[in-house]
């Protein structure tokens, strides 16, 4: 599931801020000193970003929230991917494959249409400010994965490609 910004509560930039401040513009994870707000894009200094402990958006009580760096913001999130994958993996695993019995090789490649996606995915969630245009990205990102396993489902995976 893409995160929902609209879910994000309207004084979240306020909020986020404030935590960041608490936290003295430093990464709470790994201790990082970030890049206070006006400072300069450099190489050295990472971005700090308010994470949702508890993979909830719309959840901003204060215990919930963390400053995390860039980099141990990435770690988390993909440790919530990882752990979402396997749970939706077993689900697949029990319910959709007796139903379609999908072969081995349909199976990989939906794997991977979905891991490409969610690299994506994260990328424009970090990247692009909340709004409109992200939350319709976000969406069409999650329709062009449908689609390109139901294809995968219907047709099989396509290895004819070759001398294209
Ligand atoms: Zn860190």
């Amino acid at each position: 599931m893409p995160m929902d910004w609209k879910k994000n509560p309207a004084n979240w930039e306020k909020l986020a801020k404030v935590v960041k401040g608490e936290a003295g513009w430093k990464c709470e994870e790994c201790g990082m000193q970030c890049r206070r707000p006006g400072e300069p894009f450099d190489t050295h200094k990472r971005t700090l970003i308010v994470a949702h402990l508890n993979h909830r958006p719309w959840d901003c009580r204060r215990e919930n929230l963390k400053a995390l760096c860039f980099g141990c913001y990435l770690r988390y999130d993909a440790e919530h991917h990882a752990m979402t994958r396997k749970v939706n993996k077993m689900k697949r695993n029990s319910e959709t494959f007796k139903q379609h019995e999908l072969e081995r090789d349909q199976v990989d490649a939906s794997d991977l249409i979905r891991d490409s996606a969610e690299n994506l995915e994260a990328f424009i969630a970090l990247r692009c400010e909340p709004g409109r245009e992200k939350s319709l990205a976000l969406t069409k990102l999650e329709e062009c994965v449908m689609w390109a396993n139901k294809s995968i489902a219907l047709h099989g995976v396509w290895t004819d490609f070759e001398g294209c």
